[in-house]
């Protein structure tokens, strides 16, 4: 078995689809970047990554790799336990929290689960939190996602 961890901060752009841990959410400005701005996403993917080796977000799915342009989340965090495979293992869990002033992630915690769990094959634990006003979360500037997982060689 192997652990793994990431973190991923992207600044919110007002009036831009709010995609989080896989879900939109229509009553919060999302986040800018070279995909759909899912920091959840993002930080479960370079977390998987780092447990297995294989590097980060930024070698996988780059601006050096223009055809990643404006990925969904989804179709990143697919593709990861893709390469997972390919290297032998599968997702045990994973855990992930967001940080930051909006989207509340608490009352769509158990859809953001069952969506996140269904892509790794895997129980996906989501939870949110505050800065208590404190830092560039805590302004609204942006918002930071942390995650940590466990794989395991294939059986
Ligand atoms: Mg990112």
């Amino acid at each position: 078995m192997r652990v793994g961890i990431g973190s991923d901060v992207h600044p919110i752009e007002p009036g831009r689809p709010c995609w989080m841990a896989g879900l939109l959410f229509a009553d919060a400005d999302g986040c800018a970047g070279h995909s759909d701005g899912d920091v959840a996403a993002h930080a479960l993917c370079d977390a998987l990554l780092s447990a297995v080796g294989l590097g980060d977000v930024g070698a996988v799915f780059g601006v050096g790799r223009p055809e990643w342009a404006g990925v969904t989340g989804a179709a990143m965090l697919t593709e990861v336990r893709r390469l997972l495979a390919e290297e032998g293992f599968e997702v045990v869990n994973a855990a992930v929290q967001v940080i930051g002033n909006r989207p509340k992630i608490g009352p769509r915690r158990a859809e953001a689960q069952k969506i996140l769990g269904e892509l790794l094959d895997a129980p996906v634990s989501v939870s949110g939190t505050t800065t208590d006003g404190l830092g560039l979360t805590g302004r609204g500037e942006g918002i930071a996602a942390i995650a940590t997982c466990l794989i395991a060689a294939c059986s």
